[in-house]
């Protein structure tokens, strides 16, 4: 069946109980099959950073890019559009119909447990590197599903809070790229995020949020696909239904199923309603192939070499000694230092992950572009906060049978055993025990192989008592909901430990007793990590080795950065400063090695109070799978590192826009800095901060102007054009960015930032030469969201279209009138316009 042709006798042909089947997944990761109208069952699989498959194939691995940040960093829309392809090809290798990305919400602030995947603080960034991505990845017939709508921009109660966002921001901001998305794009489905919001004078779930959803999405922008809950999102049956949403996931469970077809027959929930639901995951089938069409395999391209390229290309020079190119033929030896050399952190924490075909880690990727070169890789101190998880397959036993695993024991309220099992995989889940199981008993006994100080740690959800070697170590009796069971999916818990000093090999009892968790319709379970640090050497020693061996390196190569314990879904994070003692590393190598090359491993902003006292400092993202290619490519000089900012690096914590993601006692999360996101707060409170937004040095330098150039078209479309000369020696590549200021004052009632960004243009220009560009600027970019009448409007007057290489970087000015003569898009009739300067009033309609 052809896309566009009616579903509508399909679904006629299906039963009130399998219409209500197909509206739940049949498993996590699969929604049902109807073989008698010729569906087959769709698959879905997570995705910002690379698509993980459905769990069906066993040991299926995946191609893992640069966190989206980092993609967005390069400002290249070709390559969003690359990885677009990509994303479908992996789709259909690993036999999946759509794909749980890209993730546009808003980086509203730096400490954001998902910044890393997302795309920017900026909404137009975001906005078009998304549709780059979705446009070629459904254009290959796989559908995209962006998330999290809306204003899910923050992890910290990310279950219970509401978004109290003012109107005119969350239209501008927040909803601005799903907006997009819909109307432009059409995107296939959306996913209903695990918050609530306050809009169109309703405070609801966004999984029920009748305005948001039924009003704006599917009326206002004509969205026709499905609406999706996040993971376990929903938690009521009519209320969901009737508000919107078509599809739970995951399945089977929840709050559909049987509650919704009795909702149904007792007439709460019209039959049609029902249809519709149906009507648009058929529809999603008919785009997917999933009703019988065949969808042809794109061309597979050379994804490893395009990641390898992206990662290097993505690369932003925050800092550039006078050559930090180095010349593999001069070089006889390196040191390769920092907790992120021995062990970078390829990709964020949570449900993003995949599982990489492979990880070229820095020692291999500098060994292989430095075939002549000794390289010492030291950690200089370990930078985790938790204690290492413990091997469970080798180092634990269960005590009875001293078969390797950990024993569990089912309990019920009267203290009866129900079940018990071994489970030699030990995941820190123990998920869906039988439904009287109220308590679990995990056991089993940690071997200690070596003499010394032995740290062992147990970290756990909710109610319990954790006892190691007969001593009682921690014990609440604090009971916990659903949400904080779910919300600790991606953050390792807290844990309660003690140090076993030992001068010979034995073994320590653990026993952990839980208190089970009702994981709203999903089951009962309980949660613990169990974790071991076997003796070493000390953080001091590590550091005073890795000084040491510094000194007299040809080249040092520090990598240092974040961790899953630090940057991961579930939770925001507590501060920016790097874990671990590694500012005191990165200064103590520099005072020795004053050349060291200083790469930072983070997907969102740290604090680097360093900065200046070194001379060159790369911000090489989450890398993904190439991270030590695309490490040696840069440093090589093979590619050049020319990302730019697609944030604010923040030189302090005090000057950081929103610190503080708590919501109130109502659980109410207010966004008291309304349209004023990221840079935009920067620029309002001219804080300085380590690096701009739009800033990365690259390997030239470039000279604007002196004039630039602007004219309108007649959809509205701004184009301004410049000139920027390479004066360096080197080709290379230039993000020229477009920052509009607002005829001033702002009408009443209307406001807007100092500068945005309103359009921007990657060039690649040669050495010494001299290109021209033109950045075109949508009219939308310069229209605000008028409060008083819902509505967009385009407030008339004089427009000044600065250009430059960063938002604190402008060189050139560009004037223009808006609303031009000839103009028939609605006026700004509702908006006061006595702040407008009557000569350059926009003419009325
Ligand atoms: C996340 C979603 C993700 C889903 C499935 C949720 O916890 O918020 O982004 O797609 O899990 O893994």
């Amino acid at each position: 069946m052809a896309d566009g042709e009616s579903v509508a006798p399909l679904v006629a042909a299906l039963s009130l109980d399998e219409k209500v089947q197909l509206l739940t997944g049949e498993t996590a990761w699969r929604l049902f099959g109807m073989p008698q109208i010729g569906l087959r069952s769709m698959a879905l699989s997570d995705g910002p950073v690379g698509v993980r498959g459905t769990g069906e194939i066993p040991g299926a691995t995946s191609l893992l890019m640069p966190s989206p940040s980092g993609l967005a960093a390069t400002w290249n829309l070709a390559a969003a559009r690359r990885a677009g392809v990509m994303f479908a090809t992996e789709a259909r290798r690993l036999g999946i119909d759509l794909v749980l990305a890209p993730q546009v919400n808003i980086q509203r602030t730096p400490i954001g447990g998902r910044h890393f995947e997302c795309y920017s603080e900026d909404p137009y960034l975001t906005t078009q590197v998304a549709a780059a991505a979705v446009s070629a990845m459904q254009d290959a017939g796989v559908a995209a599903c962006v998330k999290h709508y809306v204003a899910n921009d923050s992890e910290n109660y990310r279950t219970e809070y509401v978004s109290r966002v003012p109107e005119q921001a969350l239209r501008e901001v927040y909803m601005a790229p799903f907006e997009h998305l819909v109307t432009e794009v059409g995107v296939w489905s959306v996913m209903a995020a695990y918050n609530g919001a306050d809009a169109g004078d309703e405070s609801a779930p966004m999984t029920e949020h009748d305005y948001l959803v039924n009003d704006v999405l599917k009326g206002e922008w004509g969205f026709d696909g499905v609406v999706l809950s996040d993971w376990m999102a929903t938690n009521s049956t009519i209320e969901s239904a009737l508000g919107g949403l078509d599809l739970i996931m995951p399945g089977p469970g929840g709050p559909w199923e049987d509650n919704l077809l009795q909702a149904v027959r007792r007439g709460d929930v019209p039959e049609s309603v029902i249809d519709d639901k149906v009507v648009r995951i058929l529809r999603l089938a008919q785009r997917t192939g999933g009703l019988g069409d065949t969808i042809p395999a794109p061309p597979r391209p050379d994804d490893a070499k395009f990641l390898r390229t992206l990662a290097a290309e993505a690369t932003v020079v925050l800092r550039r000694g006078d050559n930090y190119i180095v010349d593999p033929a001069q070089t006889k030896s390196i040191t390769l230092i920092g907790p992120n050399a021995v062990n970078a952190y390829v990709l964020g924490g949570g449900s993003s992950t995949v599982q990489p075909h492979y990880v070229v880690s820095p020692t291999s990727g500098l060994q292989a572009a430095f075939p002549d070169a000794d390289i010492t890789l030291l950690r200089g101190g370990s930078a985790l906060v938790h204690t290492p998880a413990a091997a469970v397959q080798t180092d634990l036993t269960d005590p009875v049978t001293g078969k390797p695993g950990i024993a569990i024991t089912e309990l019920d309220a009267g203290g009866h055993v129900v079940a018990s099992l071994i489970d030699a995989a030990w995941t820190g889940w123990h998920k869906g025990p039988t439904s009287d199981c109220t308590d679990v008993v995990l056991e089993a006994d940690l071997a200690l192989r070596e003499a010394g100080d032995h740290r062992i740690d147990v970290g756990v959800v909710g109610a319990h008592r954790i006892l190691i070697n007969g001593v009682v170590v921690s014990e609440s009796d604090v009971e916990v909901n659903a949400s904080a069971i779910l919300d600790s999916s991606a953050n390792s818990p807290l844990g309660a430990g003690l140090t076993v000093t030992t001068d010979a090999p034995r073994t320590v009892r653990i026993r952990v007793e839980l208190k089970t968790v009702d994981a709203g319709g999903y089951g009962r379970w309980v949660r613990a990590d169990f974790r071991h640090a076997r003796p070493g050497p000390s953080i001091e020693d590590e550091i005073r080795e890795a000084v040491d061996t510094a000194r007299d390196a040809d080249v040092v190569v520090m990598v240092v950065g974040t961790n899953s314990e630090v940057e991961s879904e579930g939770w925001d994070r507590i501060g920016l400063a790097l874990p671990g003692r590694q500012d005191e590393l990165v200064r103590r190598v520099l005072e020795v090695a004053p050349d060291a090359i200083v790469v930072v491993n983070a997907g969102a902003p740290v604090l680097l109070p360093w900065l200046d006292e070194a001379k060159t400092v790369l911000w090489s993202w989450f890398p993904g799978q190439e991270c030590g290619n695309a490490i040696a490519d840069v440093i090589t000089g093979k590619t050049e590192a020319a990302g730019r900012l697609p944030w604010t690096l923040p030189a302090s914590e005090a000057d950081v826009p929103i610190m503080d993601t708590a919501p109130d006692a109502d659980m109410v999360l207010n966004y008291p800095e309304g349209v004023h996101v990221g840079y935009r707060e920067w620029e309002r409170t001219e804080n300085v901060p380590a690096a701009p937004f739009g800033h990365g040095l690259g390997w030239t330098d470039f000279e604007y102007g002196p004039e630039a150039t602007a004219s309108v078209a007649s959809d509205g479309t701004v184009a301004v054009s410049i000139t920027v000369t390479n004066t360096g020696s080197r080709d290379g590549a230039e993000v020229v960015q477009a920052y509009i200021e607002a005829p001033s004052p702002s009408p009443a009632g209307i406001e807007r930032p100092i500068r945005w960004l309103g359009g921007f243009e990657r060039l690649r220009v040669g050495a010494g030469k001299l290109e021209t560009v033109t950045v075109h600027l949508p009219r939308r970019v310069f229209e605000v969201w008028d409060t008083t009448s819902h509505a967009w409007a385009l407030p008339g007057g004089e427009y000044v279209i600065a250009l430059g290489r960063s938002v604190r970087d402008l060189r050139t000015r560009a004037v223009i009138n808006l609303p031009f003569p000839g103009d028939t898009a609605p006026a700004v009739s509702d908006i006061p316009r006595e702040a407008s300067a009557p000569s350059q009033a926009a003419p009325s309609t």
